[in-house]
């Protein structure tokens, strides 16, 4: 897609064929490679253990009322599943639109991922289980530690119901990044196959249109199917016009430059 590379310091300026005027720079892919925090990475999988285990508690204290409240359980899936697709989506678009991998700390641990993966989209496939998952993992455990405190029974229908929610969702949320990944994968097998063709999970082409730069519209990597939907209400649009408003900071700056930035919010 682009043609010419030019390196100015550590970042790269590239030029989209057919010289139009706007110009993408970027990060140098080598660099995000290396960004990687060893501290982070032990944090994450910390995380993970601890996402495993509240699932564990979760899911015995839904079995124990299963039996009663089995009506529940496909419903909360099915809506945990949607908005699987709407919070990945919502992270992904933080994650794309603000901060920079300059700033201390959430740089380089969560705002670098995001960088590197439109400098070099094959990067998340050589990237381990931890590197792809762990973060979500680790995002899910506050929210799966709450949902300790919500009373369960035929008694308690709301909160019974917000823990079957919170249980499919935080798992299926877990699951985005390594579904993402799958999209990116050359070789699959044929159940992966079936399901990104049935766009039951990711499907590649559908993704590549987030790959397009600018890389401003379809951030929902789970299942993509609320994609059209949100773009066609200009919901992510919307959104950063609102958070420009009160704090002028130029969305995707650190993403694609400030010139390609400046004119994309034109
Ligand atoms: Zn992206
Ligand atoms: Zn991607």
């Amino acid at each position: 897609m682009f043609q010419k590379k030019i390196e100015i310091g550590d970042w790269i300026m590239q030029d989209k064929e057919q010289s139009t005027p706007s110009v993408i720079v970027q990060r140098d892919k080598d660099e995000l490679a290396k960004g990687y925090p060893k501290w982070f990475r032990f944090l994450e999988t910390i995380g993970l253990i601890l996402f495993f285990i509240l699932v564990a508690i979760i899911a015995i204290r839904i079995s124990i009322v299963a039996n009663e409240l089995w009506y529940f359980i496909l419903p909360s899936l099915i809506l945990g599943w949607i908005f699987s697709d709407f919070i990945g989506g919502l992270v992904h678009w933080a994650g794309d639109t603000w901060g920079s991998v300059d700033m201390p700390i959430l740089g380089p641990a969560l705002i670098r991922p995001f960088r590197e993966h439109h400098v070099d989209p094959y990067a998340i496939t050589r990237h381990d289980f931890i590197e792809t998952n762990a973060a979500c993992a680790l995002a899910g455990v506050p929210i799966l530690f709450s949902c300790l405190f919500l009373k369960m029974g035929k008694e308690f229908p709301i909160s019974s119901f917000i823990a079957f929610f919170v249980f499919f969702l935080t798992i299926f949320v877990l699951f985005t990044n390594q579904i993402h990944k799958w999209a990116h994968t050359k070789k699959k097998n044929k159940i992966l196959i079936f399901l990104q063709n049935a766009h039951i999970i990711l499907n590649p082409e559908h993704h590549q249109i987030h790959h397009t730069p600018p890389f401003n519209k379809y951030y929902c990597i789970t299942t993509g199917w609320l994609n059209s939907f949100l773009n066609s209400i200009g919901f992510f649009p919307k959104f950063e016009k609102l958070i420009m408003k009160y704090t002028h900071a130029l969305p995707r700056r650190d993403d694609i430059g400030v010139s390609a930035a400046e004119k994309e919010i034109k």
